[in-house]
């Protein structure tokens, strides 16, 4: 589903992109506007590390309707080398190549095709290494 949110995330999505609050350090992927640390209101743009490790994962045997022809596929939860948590799915791999700190790079592949508007939908997804 596309939603605001989704549309705002648009450049962060594409880039890996965060938001380094000036005032403590605190990461924040994606960028807030207040730290939840320290509620400065400076960032910085940091692009964040593209290899991490499979902190936890599920296996989607039910997906939605757009996501069929992928299953069964694995949703991951990954921690980036800064240790930036991200969910995201693991794109190539069947299920029992994925397990927890299993190495994954992070790559730009296409999401879903949107019926609405007959557009792609790019973002982020690991891959194991
Ligand atoms: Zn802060």
């Amino acid at each position: 589903m596309i939603t605001p949110r989704y549309h705002r995330e648009i450049p962060q999505r594409y880039r890996l992109e965060a938001g380094k609050c000036t005032g403590c350090g605190k990461v924040h992927f994606p960028p807030r506007r207040v730290c939840k640390e320290c509620f400065g209101r400076e960032f910085e743009t940091v692009t964040m590390p593209t290899m991490g490790k499979v902190l936890t994962y599920t296996v989607i045997d039910i997906p939605p309707a757009e996501f069929d022809n992928l299953k069964p596929y694995v949703v991951a939860i990954v921690e980036l080398e800064n240790g930036v948590r991200l969910t995201c799915m693991v794109a190539e791999a069947p299920p029992d190549k994925v397990e927890i700190g299993t190495k994954v790079e992070m790559i730009y592949r296409r999401l879903q095709t949107g019926r609405e508007w007959e557009v792609l939908q790019y973002g982020y997804k690991a891959r194991v290494i």
